[in-house]
């Protein structure tokens, strides 16, 4: 199929290249010069895990082209997906100005009968106005469709090959029967393409990261009780967790979230209930927790060492506001850095991929390291912020060795409490 994608960010881009894994000729176009540019070098301004050669092996077959000539790429296309960002306003709405200056472009563009396809995250009602903009531009027939895209960073791509469900919001059941086709081969495993209509479909994707959001921030508030009353948080985890109604996923307690997603559509869906008059009563207190929780590691290292910092070195491992990904949106280490570094404490950083992009945060304020021991010596203590792989089995003598004096902040509780207290460090992890 002729597909194209309007916004090459990390959606647009990996959802791009997987379609045209599948065969499909797609187009991804983008408004940032630079970025397309980089594109067309063969070299993504992301890190994702195989996408780069992804990437590469489809532009070879000439199946993925990249542009910021949006008129061309609609009238070559078929199946039209807006993929550009819904960032947050002030008040926490979604900013829409994106989607619907996209919107009204690609009905002045229109020259044949589309599809257009709101894939980036939007509140109820959006796909409606992205009809009407269109409507107002051009005569051509075409529809709308719903389909929120569910993937993850850092796994990006194997989500979107193998996806648990894909969710679609049709109006017209032939639109439906065109996205069950598209998507055919992502779902040769036998998981579920679920058609609704297209207002159900909006809100299903942000109801869907609220129901995890909760469970994050539900966590992190029984670790922090576990301290409170001397329980050992993990294994209240495994206990809660082989309740089949409960399920052991996504019960790690640990910094807070992160990322592009969780709070910006936390917030949004909390907006777009006020407009209607309605209190999301929970999520306003999964927001304030997750709030609380972004503090606590900074917390733990002041009453460790004081509420003056100045002259104190913290080494952090992990900078990205998760693992495998160089996403520093919303990244608890934001938080955790800033604090420490108001009450004068010197930080050296390190992180698999992202420090290029944490330098666009933080400047020349941090010091970087090229690896992790390096920036172990004369530290006061070592702080883990992302549970990269590398952080997990480190050389526990050689950090010692190399710590000025030997505590370890755990704020993924990736080490054994015991096992390091044994081994004569100072531990402090989320619930311990
Ligand atoms: P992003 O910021 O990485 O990418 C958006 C891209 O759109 C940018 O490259 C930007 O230059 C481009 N753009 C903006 N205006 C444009 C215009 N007028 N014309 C052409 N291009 C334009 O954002 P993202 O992380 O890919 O997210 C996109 C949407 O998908 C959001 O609504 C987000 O909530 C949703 N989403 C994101 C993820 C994720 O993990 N990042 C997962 C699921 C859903």
């Amino acid at each position: 199929m002729k597909i194209c994608m309007v916004g090459t960010g990390y959606v647009g881009l990996v959802t791009g290249a997987c379609f045209a894994e599948n065969g499909n000729d797609v187009i991804c176009i983008d408004n940032n010069k630079k970025k397309i540019e980089q594109m067309q070098r063969g070299k993504p301004p992301i890190y994702e895990p195989g996408l780069d050669e992804m990437v590469k092996r489809n532009r070879r077959e000439g199946r993925l082209k990249f542009t910021t000539n949006l008129k061309d790429a609609i009238k070559e296309s078929v199946i039209i997906f807006i993929t550009v960002g819904t960032p947050p306003h002030e008040d926490g709405s979604a900013d829409l100005t994106h989607v619907l200056s996209v919107a009204r472009k690609i009905g002045q563009a229109m020259n044949d009968y589309k599809v257009v396809v709101t894939k980036s995250t939007v509140p109820v009602g959006t796909t409606e106005k992205v009809r009407e903009i269109i409507r107002q531009e051009t005569d051509v027939p075409f529809d709308v469709a719903s389909n929120p895209e569910f993937l993850k960073e850092g796994a990006a791509i194997e989500d979107f090959m193998r996806p648990d469900r894909v969710l679609v919001g049709v109006d017209n059941p032939n639109v439906a029967e065109l996205m069950k086709e598209l998507y055919a081969p992502f779902v040769r495993t036998g998981k579920p393409i679920l058609i609704m209509d297209i207002r159900s479909s909006e809100l299903t994707k942000y109801a869907s990261n609220a129901m995890l959001a909760t469970r994050i921030s539900f966590m992190n508030e029984m670790a922090n009780l576990c301290e409170k009353l001397g329980a050992d948080i993990s294994l209240l985890r495994k206990g809660i967790g082989s309740d089949p109604r409960i399920g052991p996923s996504f019960l790690f307690p640990g910094v807070g979230y992160g990322g592009s997603c969780f709070p910006k559509d936390v917030r949004a869906i909390i907006k777009t209930a006020e407009e209607k008059g309605y209190e999301l009563l929970i999520l306003r207190d999964v927001e304030r927790v997750n709030q609380r929780q972004k503090n606590i590691l900074a917390e733990k290292v002041i009453k460790r060492f004081g509420k003056t910092l100045k002259g104190k070195i913290f080494a952090l491992w992990g900078l990205s506001f998760k693992p495998n990904t160089d996403d520093m949106r919303e990244a608890p280490s934001i938080v955790i850095i800033n604090r420490l570094m108001k009450l004068g404490a010197k930080i050296k950083a390190y992180d698999p991929v992202a420090i290029n992009e944490a330098k666009k945060v933080f400047g020349g304020k941090v010091v970087y390291g090229k690896r992790g021991y390096e920036i172990l010596k004369g530290a006061d203590a070592l702080v883990i912020v992302t549970e990269w792989n590398e952080f997990r089995e480190p050389d526990f003598d050689k950090i010692k060795r190399l710590l000025k004096t030997p505590v370890i902040f755990d704020g993924r509780n990736i080490y054994n409490p015991s096992k390091l207290k044994e081994m004569g460090f100072e531990y402090y992890g989320i619930g311990y």
